[in-house]
């Protein structure tokens, strides 16, 4: 398996309400940049979840689809870049690395000065 890094400028943020998920994938495929990915760990009523990597445009999309109002989106003032690791391989995932980790239902918003900006 073979990797390189790229840098991807991540310019918003989303919190997920995990306990919410009823884990029915829609908001997988809507998101743009396809930063979401559903987890392999379940929640306290047994669905995988959305989880957030490095690369959200704050767009808004996974709000929008989301059936159970999972998602809250925050939009950065100031871009934030992260170096990823990416892998080589076609059938592997695109990105490995750092995620945006603020993704519980109560966890951290944006650092750097979330607007709350949905548009
Ligand atoms: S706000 Fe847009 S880019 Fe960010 S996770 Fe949701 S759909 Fe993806
Ligand atoms: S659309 Fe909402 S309920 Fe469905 S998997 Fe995504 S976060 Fe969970």
């Amino acid at each position: 398996m073979s990797t390189h890094m790229v840098t991807v400028k991540t310019r918003g943020t989303v919190t997920i309400a995990i306990e919410r998920c009823k884990g029915c994938d829609l908001c997988i495929p809507v998101c743009p940049p396809k930063v979401l990915d559903m987890s392999s760990a379940v929640n306290s009523k047994g669905f995988r979840y959305p989880m957030l990597r490095a690369g959200c445009t704050g767009c808004a999309a996974c709000v929008m689809v989301c059936p159970d109002f999972c998602f809250e989106v925050f939009k950065y003032t100031t871009p934030l870049e992260h170096a990823v690791e990416v892998n080589d391989d076609p059938d592997a995932g695109s990105v490995t690395g750092p995620a945006a980790k603020a993704n519980a239902s109560n966890g951290p918003k944006a650092s750097n000065g979330p607007k709350g900006d949905r548009s």
